[in-house]
Parts: C-alpha cells; sequence; structure tokens
C-alpha cells in the first residue's frame, strides 16, 4: 500500500517518512509540491497512463501550505479527476482553525493531522484511512465481478434462447420457434389487415432416400435442403423452419396468394437446381419436393392452425396428384412449374 507524502518541508516529510517505515509502512512516495504531486498521480497525462500512475496509491498526505498552492485547493483538483476521487486525502496543517478544516473537508479531505505531528495520531489516522481505502478497493473488485458475472448470465441466456429455437440437426429455426413467428406474424398481419401465406414442403420419397443411401447420408440431405431454403429467403419476417422430419415451414408475412407462389416457385427450383443424387425416387435421378401453399386474411375468427391445416390439405394434394409439385390452397397443381415426370398414382 503507497502513501504519497506532500510537504514542502525536506524536514517534515522525513518525520513523517521514519514514523512511518517504524510502524512498517515502507511503499512511500514523498514530493514537495502540488505540481509534483499532480505529476506522480498522472493528473496531466492522458486517462490511460493516470491510472497506471494512481494504480498503487492508496492514501495521499497532504500539507496544507504549499509553494505552489493552497493544499485545499490541490484536494479539491485531485478530487476533480474521477479516478483519483477514491484515494482518502489526509490534510496536514499546523493551522487547526475550524475555517480551515471545514474548507478542507468540503475539498474531499477525509481527515486531518496536526503538526507537530503527533506519532500515535499519525498512525491510528492512517490506519483508519487505509482500511477506508481497504475496504473501497474491495466493494470496487466485487463490483467489477458482478458485473462480469451478470454479463456472461445475460451472454448465456442469449446464447440459451437462440439455441432453443434453432433445429440440432439443420440448424434452421425449429418447430417452437415455427410457433412463436406464426403466433406473431399472424397477429401482426391482423392489425395491419395483410395476407399472411405459408409453404409446407415436404421432401419426396425420403424413406427411400435413407434405405437407399444411409440415415447419415439422409441427414446431410435434410441439412443442404434447410439452409438451401433458408438462404433463399430475403425479406425480414420470412422464416424457414423445420416442421418434422422430412418436413418444412416456410412463413410469409404480408405476402398474398400470388406472392407465395411465386416464392414457392423459386424454393422449387433453388431445391432442384442442388441436384441431390436419389437413384431410387419413381421421380427422377434427384431429390424433389412437394409443396403445399395457403394463404389467409387472418381474423379473429380463425387461428395459425387453420392456416397450417390448409397449407397441409394442399401439400397432401400435391403428393397425392404425383408429388414433385406445388399446390395451392384452392387451385391447380403448378407441376408445369416444377416440370414433374407424370406418373400414375
Ligand atoms: P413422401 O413422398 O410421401 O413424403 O414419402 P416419404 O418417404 O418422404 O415419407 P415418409 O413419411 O414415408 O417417410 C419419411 C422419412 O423421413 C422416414 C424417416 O426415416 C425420414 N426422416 C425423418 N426425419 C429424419 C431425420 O432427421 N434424418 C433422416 N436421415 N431421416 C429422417
Ligand atoms: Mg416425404
Ligand atoms: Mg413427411
Amino acid at each position: 500500500m503507497a502513501i504519497l507524502i506532500v510537504d514542502d518541508s525536506k524536514t517534515t516529510r522525513e518525520i513523517i517518512k521514519s514514523y512511518l517505515n517504524e510502524a512498517g509502512y515502507h511503499d512511500l512516495l514523498l514530493v514537495g509540491s502540488a505540481g509534483e504531486a499532480f505529476a506522480r498521480l498522472g493528473m496531466n497525462a492522458p486517462e490511460a497512463i493516470s491510472r497506471n500512475a494512481t494504480a498503487c496509491i492508496d492514501l495521499i498526505l497532504l500539507d496544507i501550505v504549499l509553494p505552489d498552492m493552497d493544499g485545499r485547493e490541490a484536494c479539491r483538483m485531485i478530487k476533480s479527476f474521477e479516478f483519483l476521487q477514491d484515494i482518502p486525502v489526509i490534510i496536514v496543517t499546523s493551522l487547526t482553525e475550524s475555517e480551515h478544516l471545514g474548507k478542507a473537508f468540503s475539498a474531499g479531505a477525509i481527515d486531518y493531522i496536526t503538526k507537530p505531528i503527533n506519532t500515535i495520531e499519525l498512525l491510528s489516522r492512517i490506519r483508519s484511512a487505509l482500511k477506508l481505502k481497504y475496504e473501497m478497493n474491495r466493494r470496487k473488485a466485487r463490483e467489477i465481478s458482478l458485473l462480469e458475472v451478470t454479463r456472461q448470465l445475460e451472454l448465456a441466456v442469449n446464447k440459451l434462447n437462440q439455441l432453443s429455437s434453432l433445429d440440432g440437426l439443420t440448424c434452421i429455426a425449429n418447430r417452437r420457434r415455427f410457433d412463436e413467428h406464426m403466433n406473431n406474424e399472424w397477429n401482426r398481419c391482423r392489425r395491419n389487415a395483410m395476407p399472411l401465406s405459408l409453404v409446407m414442403a415436404d421432401i419426396d420419397f425420403f424413406k427411400a432416400y435413407n434405405d437407399t443411401y444411409g440415415h447419415q447420408a439422409g441427414d446431410e440431405c435434410l441439412k443442404t435442403v434447410a439452409s438451401a431454403l433458408d438462404t433463399a429467403l430475403n425479406r425480414p419476417g420470412d422464416l424457414a423452419c423445420r416442421y418434422g422430419g422430412e418436413e418444412f415451414a416456410i412463413v410469409l408475412p404480408e405476402t398474398n396468394k400470388n406472392g407465395a407462389i411465386y416464392i414457392a416457385k423459386r424454393l422449387c427450383h433453388t431445391l432442384k437446381s442442388l441436384n441431390i443424387l436419389h437413384k431410387s425416387s419413381p421421380l427422377g435421378k434427384y431429390v424433389t419436393v412437394s409443396m403445399g401453399v395457403a394463404t389467409v386474411l387472418p381474423t379473429k375468427e380463425q387461428s395459425p392452425a387453420d392456416l397450417i391445416a390448409a397449407a397441409d390439405r394442399a401439400l397432401y394434394s400435391a403428393k397425392r396428384e404425383g408429388r414433385n409439385r406445388i399446390k395451392a390452397a384452392g387451385m391447380d397443381s403448378f407441376d408445369d412449374i416444377v416440370h414433374a415426370p407424370a406418373i400414375p398414382f
């Protein structure tokens, strides 16, 4: 614990030093003016240097009469620096009038010692001031570590929130996130009287894919399809989710039926261009998907479940009509768009 002694009298400095040395305090810095003290405290230097310069000073003994400045003014100036505010200042004075001391206390000093120096008084004041500084240091360190713990907790909570919304295999939004997003967008579109569309997509003959290439290859295929769907969407409210097994749901807020069909077509083309081999598919050489599209103008009387059911029905129709095609609720299938080979069902 370093103590900065500021006194213009060399004799006084030496007396204080010898008393303190005797009491076991050896880390002492002795200066003869306010200017020297300011330099030692780093008050003239940039902040980074200041912090280093003061890191080891725990107490200042400040003479009230200095050659370049009144000690009380010096104290006020020291305390005006935030990074110095916690260093206790004890005024050393031969002027015991309360008026002078009052000014010292209002300048930020915590205690005073009168000259001629009484060793018992000096040591007891120093001990209490250092104890106070030690407690302040401890409290600060605790505050810093608490802040750090809070920061780490926030990061962990954010990470957990993120993870709980993501599908473990494909890393796109999971069913939980889908439900949440669907509800939010349902309410938002209802308030703004905007249409909400949903595309349900299901990989065709995926069981056969697994049987042919193995479950691990099936997983890789799911990841590729998921990532392609995810990156093919542009608008912030659009969301591709893994709805279950090899089924994906794409939420398209503020999108009407034609817009949703347009997006579904684009997604189909994107997946088609991946050219994922599927030699056991009766539909051709590559992996294909079937899609069901539904659009609704959300009302109080309906719920997201109605939209999901409608998109599911359209998907089922697409499957029934031969797969590898888009079917919009209440409309003809778009098999021409995805060039599905006609297969008997
Ligand atoms: P359809 O064209 O009628 O959709 O036929 P399908 O074979 O794709 O559909 P079905 O429902 O009969 O089979 C789905 C398959 O998807 C069966 C299951 O093994 C596979 N599957 C579901 N989830 C996963 C997964 O996480 N990883 C892998 N590798 N396969 C999965
Ligand atoms: Mg399938
Ligand atoms: Mg399925």
